[in-house]
C-alpha cells in the first residue's frame, strides 16, 4: 500500500455512494445505467449484446435489466431493417423523460464549487484511468467518432464516413458511443474535447 491508496479508496467510496442513490424513481442501478447507454450508444451499439459488454454484465442480467425496462414502457426494442434477426433497443419518450431526472445529477451538482478547469482535469484524468483499465481487462473501450481511428477522411461540416461500414455519420452520430471504437494512437483527436457535457460517454 503506498500514499496513493486514497485514490482507489475513494474510487470505491463513491462508487457505493453512487450505487445507493440509483434506487429512486422505481429503478435499480442497472436499469438508471441501460437508460444512459441507449441515451449514447450509436446505431451499430443500440443491441443488447453491446449494452451487457459496455456494463460489464452478462447478457442474462441485460435481459432481466430489458425485461424490466420494457414493462414500465422505457425501452423499446426493433428487428435491424438489415438484418431481421438482430434487434435494435431505443429509450421511449418516457425513457427520455426520466432521464432528466437521472439521480447522478446529484455529483454533478456536487462539483458545482470545483473551477471549471480543475473539473475537466479530472474527468481526463479518470478517463484515462478507466481506459487503462479497460485494456487491462481486455474489454472493450467504446469511445465516440472523432477519437477513433476509423474515421474515414474528409471529415467536414461535423459530418464523415465510417472506416469499418462505410457507412456515411451525420453530426448527431459523431458525439455518440461506439462498441467499434478503436483509439487513434499518438493522435492529437484523442482528448477530453469530445466528452459530453457531464464529463463522460
Ligand atoms: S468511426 Fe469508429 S466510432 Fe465511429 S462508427 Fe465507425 S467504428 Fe464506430
Amino acid at each position: 500500500m503506498t500514499k496513493f491508496d486514497a485514490f482507489p479508496v475513494l474510487v470505491n467510496r463513491l462508487s457505493r455512494v453512487a450505487h445507493a442513490m440509483q434506487f429512486s424513481h422505481g429503478l435499480n442501478p442497472a436499469q438508471w445505467e441501460a437508460l444512459r447507454y441507449l441515451e449514447k450508444a450509436n446505431r451499430y451499439s443500440s443491441s443488447p449484446s453491446a449494452m451487457a459488454d459496455y456494463l460489464g454484465a452478462t447478457k442474462g442480467t441485460v435481459s432481466q435489466t430489458l425485461i424490466a425496462l420494457e414493462s414500465k414502457g422505457l425501452v423499446k426494442r426493433d428487428r435491424c431493417p438489415n438484418d431481421r434477426r438482430a434487434v435494435v433497443l431505443a429509450l421511449t419518450d418516457a425513457g427520455r423523460e426520466i432521464l432528466s431526472q437521472d439521480p447522478l445529477c446529484q455529483i454533478y451538482a456536487a462539483t458545482e464549487k470545483v473551477p471549471e478547469e480543475e473539473r475537466q482535469q479530472l474527468v481526463g484524468v479518470m478517463k484515462s484511468i478507466l481506459d487503462d483499465l479497460c485494456v487491462r481487462q481486455n474489454s472493450s473501450q467504446f469511445g465516440v467518432c472523432g477519437d477513433c481511428c476509423h474515421l474515414g477522411e474528409g471529415i467536414c461540416a461535423g459530418e464523415g464516413t465510417c472506416g469499418i461500414t462505410g457507412d456515411p455519420l451525420g453530426a448527431s452520430d459523431l458525439h455518440r458511443i461506439c462498441i467499434d471504437f478503436s483509439p487513434c494512437e499518438g493522435d492529437e483527436r484523442t482528448s477530453t474535447s469530445s466528452l459530453d457535457s457531464t464529463g463522460v460517454w
